[in-house]
């Protein structure tokens, strides 16, 4: 079984004033594996990762992040407000929205963050948006249609994907934001997710790098950042190897020198906007045996349910569980490990092999840390978990507490009901 960092004594201590479930998330393992991810990319000139706000919209995560050297993707204005809180501030924010409201737009020029436009027509509507001029930094998202190849299922085929600019838009893009004013520009692309394969990266970032060549000969504009997107998958099952990011950054950096130094674009500035490789693997939904029963299969229902943590029940997702104490016994019973809500896909785990579970075992889904609690919903009228941080310490603090139900009620008229016929 993987590893979870607190014992169950300590478990025991924490869940006296912060019952399960909860997201847990380590600090330490968090700081260590940002900081493999920075010296990785350490070998050209200009380098920064953007954390994907959406992956993990807590301050407390994006302060410990910032403090590693990080920037934030957002796509969203309280995702921008977030990020501004958490002293991430200015060009280290990457505005990268779709379908964007003018107000968005104006927060994100107020705050001096980057933007990145998803489509040709938004040069005229964030020109509107702020009040007849752009911005003097202007990043395009990159469509490669058929271009790009090799794409796996959960990102789809780029040529059927709502995002991007194609080729011919971006050149003319970027030729009239010049002929406008702007004065820098970045490109980018988000192709993959959750993908494992290495050379996948390579291959993007040298298209990346290519299209970089032809901007500048055919638009005259220098691109000063390349913005790799997110993607890089973690091992979520067992067998699964993750991504070696030294073989990443070398690959990239070997284009880097076969095309961008040649063409007179270096330093270009390497951005990724990483999400689930950042913290994904560092959280824990911690949760405990509160039902069996014995049906057709055998079933162990959990304190937590998909309004906590949705992937496996709505991608199908496998994610690693643990039985607390349990790590040496043999894995001889079949379970179907589920939640709570009137669905019937609310389940962590299908007839998976584990120890033999009792009620009231701290039950572990391992990789819940990204796209997890914050992807949670109401339905149900299911209170979504909190999250609690293990310090570098060994200490714990809770970095948002569980909903209650005045918060699920919190935008109805209760009082109105009472009068209402
Ligand atoms: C979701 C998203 C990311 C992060 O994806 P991960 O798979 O978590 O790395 C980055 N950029 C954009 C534009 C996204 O939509």
């Amino acid at each position: 079984m993987r590893n979870f960092p607190m014992t169950i004594q300590q478990l025991d201590e924490l869940t006296k004033t912060m019952p399960t479930p909860f997201i847990l998330f380590d600090e330490k393992a968090i700081r260590d594996n940002m900081k493999k991810f920075n010296k990785a990319f350490s070998i050209f000139p200009k380098f920064r990762e953007h954390y994907a706000v959406k992956a993990g919209p807590n301050p407390y995560l994006l302060k410990i992040l910032a403090e590693e050297g990080c920037g934030a993707d957002c796509s969203s204005m309280p995702e921008l407000m977030l990020s501004e809180m958490s002293g991430m501030k200015g060009d280290h924010v990457i505005f990268t929205s779709n379908e964007t409201p003018a107000g968005e737009y104006q927060l994100a020029y107020k705050q001096g963050n980057i933007i990145n436009l998803d489509d040709i027509t938004h040069i005229d509507f964030l020109k509107k948006s702020l009040g007849g001029k752009l911005p003097e930094t202007i990043c395009f998202r990159y469509n490669p249609g058929t271009e790009k190849t090799g794409c796996n299922a959960i990102i789809g085929k780029p040529e059927e994907a709502k995002y991007g600019l194609t080729r011919a838009q971006i050149l003319e893009a970027y030729s009239r934001c010049k002929a406008e004013g702007v004065k820098h520009f970045g490109l980018h692309t988000m192709v993959a997710s959750n993908e494992l394969n290495p050379d996948f990266f390579v291959d993007t970032a040298k298209l990346l790098f290519e299209l970089c060549t032809e901007i500048k000969e055919k638009c005259g504009v220098i691109i000063e950042f390349v913005d790799l997107g997110g993607g890089i998958g973690i091992p979520y099952k067992p067998g699964d190897k993750a991504v070696d990011l030294d073989y990443v950054a070398k690959g990239i950096r070997a284009e880097y020198d076969r095309v961008i130094v040649p063409a007179g674009l270096d330093p270009l500035a390497i951005y990724w906007e990483c999400g689930r490789p950042i913290t994904g693997p560092y959280g824990y939904l911690v949760s405990k045996a509160v039902h069996e029963k014995h049906i057709y299969r055998e079933y162990i229902a959990l304190d937590s349910c998909m309004a906590d943590f949705m992937r496996p029940g709505v991608y199908g997702s496998y994610h690693e569980i643990s039985v607390l104490g349990k790590e040496n016994e043999p894995c001889d019973h079949v379970y179907d490990v589920v939640g709570s809500l009137c669905e019937n896909s609310d389940k962590f785990a299908v007839q998976r092999s584990l120890p033999k579970i009792d009620l009231g075992d701290y039950v572990i889904l391992h990789d819940a840390g990204a796209h997890g609690r914050a992807m949670g919903f109401n339905y149900n009228g299911k209170l979504r978990c909190g999250e609690v941080l293990l310090r570098a310490d060994g200490t714990t603090k809770v970095i948002r507490r569980k909903e209650t139900i005045d918060d699920l009620f919190a935008t109805l008229d209760l009082d109105g009901v009472k009068d209402f016929q």
